[in-house]
């Protein structure tokens, strides 16, 4: 198949290289910061950076990962991620006029997912699901072998699945979501309000003022460190229990875990998550859990992926 343009669309900046949609490999690179001065400026300086790129127009189509909720046919309904965006825009429409070719658009975590299933860790499977587990928990779901985006670009957003009623403030405003237990920033939260109560630990004394990293919750596990131990047990079980039921609710055999928490952590971490109570699971019913493979540029190669699909 010919080289398509993926675009990776960021809050601080935008990278478009060409992409074989086949092998996942990349050629050329464009790379300049996001505006900040609102979604017109922003998809002005999309046009600029592939124009830039691809001045022959040569590529047939060109696929985008964006920060925000998008639906199937390419509207972003919602962009907390982008400075200035703030209003629901059909990125799509408005892209493929100024590019003069077909053009998809899909969530960033989306796109990573499909990057993922196509040249990943996911080869092979027709139906899996990723779940990245960073600051926030995002995810993405990928059913006979074509991306999921629900009514409003939601699916596959399993930070959001409630695993503890009435409990910690998840970081979009609601209570007790998985996001909160699983996250780093719920994590981050939780360790400093239980420090400042006197229940000193070590994920805040390693990170003093600043940002509690991933290496330090390696670093505290190791270390036995309790409060450590026991916030790494409730994430372990809130995630048990997102990942279970989707898995069981979906008949996935496979599910692939990422993200800065994930690498960190490694596969004792998913060994955990798997062998959880909180993981359930219907009759002999098997989902394998395995690590993503990192790809580079996975935003850049997810969304040239998902425009070969949406052209295929
Ligand atoms: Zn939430």
């Amino acid at each position: 198949m010919a080289e398509l343009i993926g675009v990776d669309l960021g809050g601080t900046k935008i990278l478009a290289r060409f992409i074989d949609p086949e092998t996942g490999e990349g050629r050329g690179r464009v790379k300049r910061p996001t505006p900040k001065t609102g979604p017109a400026d922003v998809l002005k300086k999309v046009a600029e950076v592939v124009d830039e790129l691809d001045p022959q127009r040569s590529a047939p189509a060109v696929g985008i990962g964006v920060p925000g909720l998008v639906t199937e046919s390419g509207v972003v309904t919602l962009c907390p991620n982008i400075d200035g965006w703030d209003s629901e825009v059909d990125v799509a429409k408005i892209l493929r006029k100024r590019l003069k070719r077909p053009v998809a658009v899909g969530n960033d975590v989306n796109v990573g997912a499909l990057a993922e299933h196509r040249v990943g860790a996911g080869r092979g499977f027709k139906d899996m699901a990723t779940v990245f587990v960073g600051t926030g928990v995002g995810g993405g779901l990928v059913l006979n072998n074509r991306l999921v985006a629900g009514t409003r670009g939601m699916a596959g957003e399993i930070g959001h699945v409630t695993t503890h009623p009435g409990g910690r403030k998840c970081g979009c405003g609601k209570r007790g979501h998985m996001e909160a237990y699983a996250g780093r920033a719920g994590l981050e939260a939780e360790a400093r309000r239980r420090h400042a109560a006197g229940d000193k630990n070590m994920l805040v004394k390693q990170a003093g003022d600043g940002r509690i990293k991933s290496s330090f919750i390696a670093t505290a596990i190791e270390a036995e460190d309790p409060v450590t131990l026991e916030l790494i047990e409730d994430a372990v079980q809130a995630l048990a229990m997102a990942i279970g039921s989707m898995a069981t609710l979906l008949d996935l055999p496979l599910i692939v875990l990422g993200g800065g928490v994930v690498d960190r952590l490694g596969q004792d971490f998913l060994d955990r998550i798997h062998r959880s109570k909180a993981f359930g699971g219907f009759g002999n019913h098997v989902c394998e859990l395995r690590l993503a493979q990192r790809l580079d540029d996975a935003g850049v190669v997810g969304a040239a992926i998902l425009a070969a699909d949406a052209c295929g």
